[in-house]
């Protein structure tokens, strides 16, 4: 195996992709749905080859369902579910994407967004291709849309990834770019492979997925950023075509039934759910239900793909987001996608003492105790951390792999 590592990342282009999608809208003219409509007829045509998968019912009518995320489409043979990966073949819903990557980065774990777990270390990210979301402000949609696989493809078999983080000096792998839900059975075999390395597997998702096979999916992982993108059900049908109270069964599962350490990350958009009422109610809702000690990431949204018709989001919008939620409880808030020194560090909660100083990903100062509290008053911190952080910084390094 070798690793070539350049100098920055680089982007996969992708077009849009789903085999029920036309349901969501349906009376609505949208161009994208009708390019879909075209793609399903030829999905049909075509015999689905790929990784057989666990989590599907053969329905009395002879389509199949995939049970993985609350969508569960069903599919005749030779169709594809929405995120465009799974699909039925004819003895199986399949996943089309297995040992296939759109691209591997070496990133700082900051950048997940993750605050509060092994700061400094650098995480050896990659993604698939497909979403089980259709948010309209996808801010990575040249992969979680992508149709392209054959073009994009990269082989990355399980023990190749591991490998690379090794070699890489990587604490961790995170599967992110697009979410792993839809590729989670390749996700779970790199996380089994590095755990027996001792490499920590970090997911980034919007943690829209049913009860069986979240709890298989987190007893693999170590930590994971969860998009909570809004907290009203019409933001999530009308803007994401899917349902908050199964992410909100997620962040909750993951509280009280696993140790994955988690934070939740919210990209605020001007004028759709930035208003005061739904940051308190969000914020209100994670303390009362997660507590107080999970940290939160207010984004900064950005025009990009269905949505450029929104500003993007003001510095002050993250600010007072930011003082809501502290307002409401949550110890640790964070703003995102903007630079803003002082409200991407870490404040002890107790006496205010400064913790972890950043600028964007580069950390400053470091001043947690060696038992993981504040030095000032021995707060303890929530999170996962060694006595000292590591030391990559705010580099992106892109990496190719050669089986
Ligand atoms: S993962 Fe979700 S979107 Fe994809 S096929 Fe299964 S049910 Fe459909």
């Amino acid at each position: 195996m070798a690793v070539h590592a350049r100098g920055q990342a680089g982007g996969i282009g992708g077009v849009e992709g789903a085999q029920h999608f036309g349901g969501f809208c349906r009376g609505v003219h949208h161009p994208i749905i009708n390019h879909m409509a075209a793609e399903t007829t030829l999905a049909q045509a075509q015999t689905l080859t790929g990784a057989p998968t666990r989590w599907w019912t053969k329905l009395s009518d002879g389509r199949l369902r995939c049970d993985v995320c609350p969508r569960e489409c069903k599919m005749r043979e030779g169709q594809r579910g929405l995120c465009f990966v799974r699909g039925a073949a004819d003895d199986g819903v399949v996943l089309t994407t297995y040992g296939r990557s759109s691209g591997f980065c070496v990133d700082p774990i900051e950048k997940k967004p993750l605050n509060h777990f092994l700061p400094g270390t650098p995480v050896l990210s990659f993604g698939t291709a497909g979403c089980n979301l259709a948010c309209d402000f996808c801010q990575n949609w040249g992969i979680s849309k992508s149709r392209e696989m054959d073009s994009v493809a990269s082989t990355g078999r399980p023990e190749v990834i591991m490998r690379a983080a090794k070699q890489l000096g990587c604490r961790s792998i995170a599967f992110t770019y697009n979410d792993p839900v839809v590729f989670l059975e390749y996700a779970m075999d790199i996380a089994k492979v590095c755990r027996a390395e001792g490499i920590k597997a970090v997911a980034v998702t919007a943690g829209y997925m049913n009860a069986g096979p979240r709890e298989e999916f987190y007893r693999h992982i170590d930590a994971a950023n969860i998009d909570l993108k809004a907290f009203t059900e019409g933001f999530y049908r009308d803007i994401t075509k899917g349902q908050l109270e199964p992410v909100k069964e997620t962040l909750i599962y993951l509280k009280r039934e696993t140790k994955v350490w988690f934070e939740i990350t919210t990209l605020l958009i001007p004028g759709l759910n930035d208003s005061d009422a739904e940051i308190i109610s969000l914020s209100e809702w994670i303390v009362d239900a997660l507590g107080p000690d999970i940290p939160l990431h207010f984004s900064a949204f950005k025009p990009d793909f269905r949505m450029k018709d929104r500003p993007a989001t003001p510095p002050e919008t993250l600010f007072r987001a930011r003082r809501l939620a502290r307002a409401a409880g949550v110890r640790h808030v964070y703003v995102g996608n903007i630079h803003a020194p002082s409200r991407a560090s870490t404040w002890c909660h107790a006496c205010g003492g400064s913790l972890i100083k950043r600028d964007w990903y580069d950390i400053l100062e470091w001043r947690l105790g060696p038992d993981g509290g504040c030095p000032d008053c021995g707060t303890p911190l929530p999170g996962v951390f060694e006595e000292k952080p590591g030391t990559w910084g705010r580099k992106r390094q892109s990496v190719r792999l050669a089986p």
